[in-house]
């Protein structure tokens, strides 16, 4: 259904960001072509570990961050590692992101968190059901746990946020534990339910789904790279592509952990890192877990996806190009062995993704100072999967004019 009137969109990046937002643009009347140097979902969303969790209003960089970053730099195993190299040219955004930490900031930072995640599933309801994809996510809660007896349920802290936030909760001993989800070992003790948080079951399929979706509806997916732009009449009037120029009228950037790039091309500064993660896949790993499981000792998720069991998680500091370092995924498989007895690990793959993220965790969702029809969709850090349908829904709606659901204003690109 195109027609000449339609508002062209023109959106780099066929992430589970880019590829939302596709999708949005189009409910909302929009024609839309999508740009990706690769097939849809084939960077970061590739291989995350597939948590869809509205109770997630706790940011990574807390008070006592700053007391661990010794440990970060001593131990490049470790569950965030921060390379010796790389030191220099991160340090600007390790700083940020220490200062994020700071009490008043978190309680700030974690409303914002939930006025996106809380609409995490709501968002997604309407794109899953137009691409016959409901079965690719599931509400079926999430587990928090540790081999410790005491104390997983964090500190005054932590548990104000949650309160602050709505999130529900339980608290579950070793038995409940146990009760719940049999296949994890006796060694873990404790463990916080969230009931409200879900998963999908293949997060690389999922966005291949909803990219053909986009193709269905009309919309074009080619495979490109955007090596710059052009301007004319004070405006983004092309993008240039190794097969020449492209002409856009509205632009969105949702190019994950390469958008810093594009954006300084367009006169904006933004401090956007990598944070790199890693999994390993079990394609048959000979146990059958009910339900994700966020190991809170080691910081990595077990999730029991169509295509097997996979360990995801870790952050290390390196760089966007710096190759990966394996040996971090050998230790994921390390602490999932000691999750689950009886592990098989044939036909085992290992994958390193870059997280896109500022220093506070949160994304831009915003539009351009210098050029008003480009928007920009970038830097869900560790939520990417979590928050892709509601930014689209918010870009839809810039796009149209039209008020936004939340405020934006902790997502703005001024902010830094
Ligand atoms: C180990 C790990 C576990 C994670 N677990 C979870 C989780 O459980 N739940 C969750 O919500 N999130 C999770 N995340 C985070 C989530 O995966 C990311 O936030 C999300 O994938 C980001 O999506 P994106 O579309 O912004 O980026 P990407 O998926 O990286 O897409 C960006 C696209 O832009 C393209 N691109 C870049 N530059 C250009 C250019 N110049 N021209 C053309 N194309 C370009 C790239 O090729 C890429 O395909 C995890 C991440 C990791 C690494």
């Amino acid at each position: 259904m195109s027609n000449s009137h339609q508002t062209h969109v023109t959106v780099i990046g066929a992430g589970i960001v880019g590829i939302a937002s596709a999708l949005y643009l189009q409910r909302a009347g929009c024609r839309v072509t999508v740009l990706d140097r690769s097939g849809p979902g084939e960077g970061c969303s590739f291989g995350n570990a597939g948590l869809i969790s509205p109770g997630a209003c706790v940011p990574f960089s807390m008070p006592e961050m700053l007391w661990k970053v010794p440990q970060y730099l001593a131990d490049p195993l470790g569950p965030l590692a921060i390379r010796w190299a790389y030191l220099p040219q991160s340090l600007p955004w390790l700083l940020r992101f220490l200062a994020a930490g700071r009490p008043r900031r978190v309680r700030a930072i974690s409303r914002a968190m939930a006025a996106l995640h809380s609409r995490a599933f709501t968002a997604y309801a309407p794109l899953l059901k137009e691409a016959g994809a409901e079965d690719m996510v599931r509400h079926s809660g999430q587990l928090y746990a540790s081999k410790q007896e005491h104390g997983i349920e964090g500190g005054r802290l932590v548990q104000g946020l949650r309160e602050a936030a709505g999130v529900k909760v339980e608290v579950l001993g070793s038995d409940e534990l146990h009760q719940l989800e049999p296949a994890l070992s006796p060694l873990y003790r404790s463990a916080l339910f969230f009931p409200e948080n879900g998963y999908s079951l293949n997060s690389f399929r999922l966005v291949q789904v909803l990219a053909e979706r986009v193709v269905r509806n009309g919309g074009d997916i080619l495979r490109r790279t955007v090596s710059g732009f052009r301007f004319a009449d004070g405006r983004v009037s092309a993008v240039v592509t190794e097969a020449g120029d492209l002409p856009v009228d509205r632009l969105v950037i949702a190019a994950g952990a390469w958008s810093h790039r594009l954006l300084t091309m367009l006169g904006t500064s933004v401090p956007l890192e990598a944070e790199r993660g890693y999994h390993v896949m079990l394609p048959d790993p000979g146990v059958r877990p009910r339900l994700p499981v966020s190991n809170r000792d080691h910081s990595f998720a077990a999730t029991p996806m169509e295509n097997g069991l996979r360990f995801a998680g870790t952050v290390e500091i390196a760089g966007l190009d710096a190759p990966p370092d394996f040996r971090r995924a050998q230790i994921l498989l390390r602490h999932g062995r000691e999750m689950y007895p009886g592990l098989r690990t044939e036909g085992m793959t290992e994958w390193m993704g870059c997280r896109p993220s500022l220093p506070d965790g949160l994304p831009v969702i915003d539009a351009s100072s210098n050029f008003p029809s480009v928007y920009f969709a970038f830097g869900h850090s560790h939520y990417g999967l979590m928050g892709a349908a509601i930014t689209g829904q918010l870009i839809a709606e810039m796009a149209a004019g039209a008020p936004p659901s939340i405020d934006l204003a902790p997502y703005s690109v001024r902010r830094f």
